[in-house]
């Protein structure tokens, strides 16, 4: 065992390892956690919040620089066919452009159409809007209102929830539950970018940082986590299904599972 981990197993022991201590050790480490899409506005927020679907954050910090300048608000966009928008957007080199256009010119014009231009501030509506799910209208509330109506549960969140044992589940909306119901409503907003800066840095999806992580004293995964909380391989289209297919989507379920029932007591009760 290494002096690092010695050290944080004798802190465990003498402190509190419950879901909240856990965050609050995770926030000591990485103090400077934070939304990561940059904007100048909630209208510049929703939009790259849009466009990060299956792409990286990385690559829409690139774009969203051009994209702004020529399009700055919900009333300029709302001009632009979504033809020019997809444009636009594949000479940046973003992915699925036909399709995030297409939604951008969209939810910029019931923007302009139904709420003057401006961002509303509830989940109901920001769902309403073309491209706009649960996570991106929580990202939204949380990061440009600071009044988030849920937690957003990414791959990184639904990865760490597993991991660190406060929820069984694999789906993102029990996953949601179950930290709404572990965390306090203004915790949920630093709780989510607290944990994908975490996921990005340390806990990675293969291979994590386990020897170099603050909280292995009391994560239930530490050592062996490799296998929990990843997405579980795509069955090969060729494949009959079939014994040897369902086995390996019981062993998936199980290894899940396991980790996750090794919850401690305090980390399984709700508020
Ligand atoms: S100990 Fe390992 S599995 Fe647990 S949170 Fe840290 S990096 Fe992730």
């Amino acid at each position: 065992m290494s002096s690092k981990q010695g050290g944080t197993r004798a802190a465990a022991a003498a402190g509190d390892s419950t879901p909240r201590a856990t965050v609050a050790e995770l926030r000591r480490v990485h103090p400077d956690a934070h939304c990561e899409l940059d904007h100048g506005s909630p209208f510049q927020l929703l939009i790259a919040t849009v466009l990060s679907a299956q792409t990286t954050d990385v690559l829409v910090n690139r774009v969203t620089p051009r994209l702004f300048e020529r399009w700055p608000d919900a009333s300029s966009l709302a001009t632009a066919s979504p033809e020019e928008a997809a444009a636009q957007l594949q000479s940046l080199g973003l992915g699925m452009y036909n399709q995030k256009g297409k939604n951008l010119v969209g939810l910029a014009r019931l923007l302009v159409e139904r709420h003057g231009g401006e961002v509303p501030r509830t989940l109901a509506e920001l769902v309403a809007l073309p491209g706009v799910g649960r996570k991106t209208a929580n990202v939204v509330l949380g990061v440009a209102f600071g009044a988030p109506e849920g937690v957003v549960v990414d791959t990184h969140v639904q990865r760490l929830s597993q991991r660190l044992g406060w929820t069984r589940h694999t789906e993102p909306p029990e996953i949601e539950r179950d930290l709404c119901a572990l965390f306090p409503r203004g915790d949920w907003d630093l709780l989510s970018h607290t944990l994908i800066f975490h996921g990005r840095r340390v806990c990675f999806a293969r291979k994590p940082a386990c020897a170099a992580c603050g909280v292995s004293d009391r994560c239930p995964s530490a050592f062996h986590a490799d296998s929990v909380g990843r997405k579980a391989p795509r069955a090969r289209s060729t494949a009959a299904p079939g014994p040897t297919t369902n086995a390996a989507a019981r062993k998936a379920t199980t290894t899940v599972a396991k980790a996750a029932g090794r919850v401690a007591p305090a980390a399984r009760s709700k508020r």
